[in-house]
């Protein structure tokens, strides 16, 4: 490729995304991790266009790979490769840095952080130390309600679904979790020869009465309820059992799929009723309908 269209770190605050247009491989490593925050992918194109770059690789969230497909005709590429990250929530960068402010006393120096499939938050910080924390003792009822937007609360493309290959931690147990959509992904993989080994994805535990619980949740909080939490006594002990007996692996994926589906519903049907007919699509009613969720007249 000519190019890479992705993230890099702002350079006075390394969790703000600042797109940057890559075209030497070694550059690539200033890109890794994930950084929670909004920025303009796809203003990019322009001007790796007028750079001359004809064969580009975009890495994205859904919501920039959405609307780059929607545009994809207009630049003219001789050819795109869209490696797509999952995504389930997102939010402004000084919401981060309160979230992280909570979660740490010592925010300024967290150099990694990410959310693994095996229920813990996994911090690193710049004197090498680490810190794990199980997602239940997240202190999530200390977030406000609109920590996270309803663009992102009711989006219904979690995995990314227009990417030629999509990466993420979700369905894996550990490792990461690939999914290879269609010829461009498979010619991409391809390209990492031996330095990638693959394995068939696991899957273990049962995830209907997590989803059930979660949708009972979001129904309070939709309704401007507190979110019922368990009480302290008993937490330890479910996130000492979370990740020996919960969903994991595929399963754990088809648990956030379905999760991020009812949520889709009922942050629409509270905040944007009108808007349920046009932004719920059928495979989203079918994960959905397990749940006692159907569609009422009108949506
Ligand atoms: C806001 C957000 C939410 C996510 N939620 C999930 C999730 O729920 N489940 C899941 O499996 N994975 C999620 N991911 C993806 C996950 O964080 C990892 O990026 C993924 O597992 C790939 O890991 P890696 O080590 O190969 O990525 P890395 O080598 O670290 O590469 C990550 C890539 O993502 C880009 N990136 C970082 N921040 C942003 C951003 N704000 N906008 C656009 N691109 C960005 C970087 O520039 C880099 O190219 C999320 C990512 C983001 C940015």
């Amino acid at each position: 490729m000519d190019a890479i269209l992705t993230m890099k770190p702002d350079p006075e605050d390394r969790w703000r995304p600042v797109p940057m247009i890559i075209t030497r491989a070694a550059d690539m490593h200033q890109c890794r991790g994930m950084r929670m925050g909004y920025a303009p992918l796809l203003a990019l194109m322009e001007p790796a266009l007028a750079a001359g770059h004809k064969r580009l690789g975009v890495i994205g969230i859904p919501c920039q790979v959405y609307a780059l497909r929607a545009l994809e005709r207009e630049y003219g590429l001789e050819r795109l490769f869209v490696i797509g990250t999952p995504c389930s929530d997102n939010t402004t960068t000084e919401n981060f840095h309160t979230f992280l402010s909570l979660v740490t006393s010592k925010p300024d120096q967290v150099s990694y952080l990410e959310f693994r499939a095996d229920y813990h938050l996994e911090m690193r910080f710049d004197d090498g130390r680490t810190q794990e924390i199980p997602f239940l003792k997240l202190p999530l009822s200390k977030l406000p309600p609109d920590f996270f937007p309803l663009t992102c609360r009711s989006c219904v493309d979690y995995t990314n679904a227009l990417s030629d290959v999509t990466v993420g931690y979700m369905g894996g147990e550990g490792e990461q979790w690939l999914i290879v959509r269609n010829e461009r992904g498979e010619e991409l993989l391809s390209l990492l020869g031996d330095e990638i080994s693959t394995s068939v994805v696991g899957s273990r535990g049962k995830r209907k009465a997590h989803v059930a619980g979660f949708l009972k949740n979001v129904k309070r909080s939709s309704g401007g309820l507190p979110l019922r939490s368990m009480p302290d006594f008993v937490r330890p002990i479910v996130a000492w059992l979370m990740p020996r007996i919960g969903p994991r692996g595929q399963e754990f994926a088809r648990a956030r799929v379905e999760m991020k589906a009812v949520e889709s519903i009922v942050h629409l049907r509270h905040a944007l009723p009108g808007k349920v007919k046009n932004m719920i699509p059928k495979h989203v009613w079918k994960l959905a309908g397990d749940y006692g969720l159907k569609r009422r007249e009108g949506e």
